[in-house]
């Protein structure tokens, strides 16, 4: 496995991506537009991108993930893909019956330079029916950027001011699954905040088995709530990477403040969400926050032995890494390697801030964006790791190292019903814990002598 990995030094590169950490953007604008109810993701490019896209998040998911194409063939690829579009939108609207259609380019209608501007305002559209797009030219960029686009183009597109206040604030969770989309609303709801989530997959990529097909399932975030988000109080994104860009239109476009907060994953991100919603409302913190806090406490010091000052590699996507980082140091672990395949500008500054405030001796810890799995796998060679915690994507490395591999973030492709169990807030660091404490011991379990093993740990 991994047989071609140089084993000696670290091979040195400046260009060439090797085990990308990343995947393609319109992965992220899939997913971001299946987040609105009943809107059809639509790829301008080739069936082939498609295919992929819809593949890759259906296996992450194993949920089927819908998504259309302008079916690009080497006429649309020379002369423009305008005709292509004109004509897919006329059939699914016919066909499916969308109430939106959200259009995002691909790798080849962006080098042929497709100005959806034009195409979309050139269209007539049936009654009540509406095209979106964004930009997401996948040679830049990943799937993180391209949610981030798409968020943002549903604000650009629909979102609308009346005067009259909704009274809501709006919430961009990031790319994250279901079942921390649920975790997060739980805070919201606890401290009575009204709000929108949006983009909102909860129903979506968690419904439930009934026994009928639906094209667009009952959950998403409800048209008429993202049309009215101009209307909102104000607005928290988390993870600033992939919810930024969201909150910043809406602020430029209808001057609604917002604040952008570290995804909530261990105690200290999560204190900090806790802390701006205590802020906002007014209110004391609730009692249950408090005992979910209390609890994660209690068993951190429980495992703390085993956790501590075991050496990690973390990768994933930049917001993910950044709050699985601040929770391995509160665990007393070491992070020794910590990367992400997006070229997130302030990844570095970040990375290095958390480590100061934890105390972490310079030079301990490589961290980069834009690294591969690669380069992850020379360093680990070279300075071995206890274990390695981010995506699937690790499991070669974790076989060729014999290192124990926690999956966490996007994608896991290999494994089941984690998209429905956060990771994010106190709930979520406590299965996150037991992961991680479980993985270690039934290593320890493993490789321990016969006279130390052990019944009760
Ligand atoms: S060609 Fe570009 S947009 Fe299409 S699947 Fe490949 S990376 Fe994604």
């Amino acid at each position: 496995m991994l047989d071609a990995t140089p084993r000696d030094s670290v091979l040195e590169r400046t260009a060439l991506v090797a085990n990308p950490a990343k995947t393609c953007q319109p992965v992220g604008a899939i997913y971001a537009a299946l987040g609105v109810h009943g809107v059809m993701p639509h790829s301008h490019g080739s069936q082939g991108c498609v295919s992929f896209q819809r593949m890759f998040l259906t296996r992450h998911f194993k949920e089927p993930a819908m998504a259309s194409t302008s079916a690009f063939t080497e006429g649309a690829s020379v002369f423009g893909g305008g005709a292509n579009l004109k004509t897919a939108v006329r059939n699914i609207f016919d066909l499916y019956d969308p109430a939106v259609i959200a259009v995002h380019t691909t790798c080849l209608s962006e080098t042929i330079g497709d100005d959806l501007n034009s195409y979309v305002s050139a269209m007539e559209l049936p009654e009540g029916k509406q095209v979106i797009y964004c930009s997401t030219p996948s040679y830049q960029g990943s799937h993180i950027t391209g949610y981030a686009s798409m968020a943002a183009g549903f604000i650009t597109h629909m979102a609308q001011k009346s005067g009259v206040p909704s009274g809501k604030v709006m919430v961009v969770p990031g790319f994250i699954n279901p079942g921390d989309m649920r975790e997060i609303k739980h805070y919201f709801e606890e401290f009575d905040i009204a709000f929108t989530m949006m983009p909102d997959t909860t129903g979506v990529f968690d419904a439930p088995m009934t026994g009928t097909f639906e094209m667009y399932p009952k959950g998403g975030t409800p048209l008429a709530e993202v049309v009215a988000l101009g209307d909102a109080s104000y607005s928290f994104a988390l993870g600033s990477c992939a919810s930024e860009a969201a909150a910043n239109m809406l602020k430029n476009k209808h001057d609604v403040a917002y604040k952008a907060l570290p995804l909530p994953l261990g105690i200290a991100l999560t204190d900090e969400l806790v802390m701006a919603l205590a802020r906002y409302s007014g209110k004391p913190v609730p009692a249950v926050l408090e005992e979910e806090r209390g609890q994660l406490v209690d068993c951190m010091l429980d495992v703390h032995q085993y956790l501590d000052q075991k050496r990690v590699a973390i990768c994933g996507d930049p917001d993910t890494v950044l709050g699985l980082l601040s929770f391995v140091l509160e665990c007393g672990m070491v992070p020794a390697f910590v990367g992400t395949g997006t070229p997130a500008k302030d990844f570095d500054s970040q990375v290095e801030a958390l480590l100061a405030s934890f105390g972490v001796a310079e030079g301990v810890c490589w961290h980069k964006a834009e690294t591969d799995y690669f380069e992850l796998h020379q360093r680990i060679i070279q300075q071995p790791v206890d274990l390695l915690l981010g995506p699937s994507l690790f499991k070669q490395i974790a076989r060729a190292e014999d290192i124990p591999l926690v999956r966490a973030g996007f994608p896991v492709l290999d494994r089941y019903v984690h998209s429905y169990l956060p990771i994010v807030g106190y709930r979520g660091a406590l299965q996150l814990l037991k992961a991680l404490a479980d993985t270690i011991m039934d290593r320890q379990d493993r490789d321990c002598s016969d006279a130390d093993l052990e019944f009760v740990m």
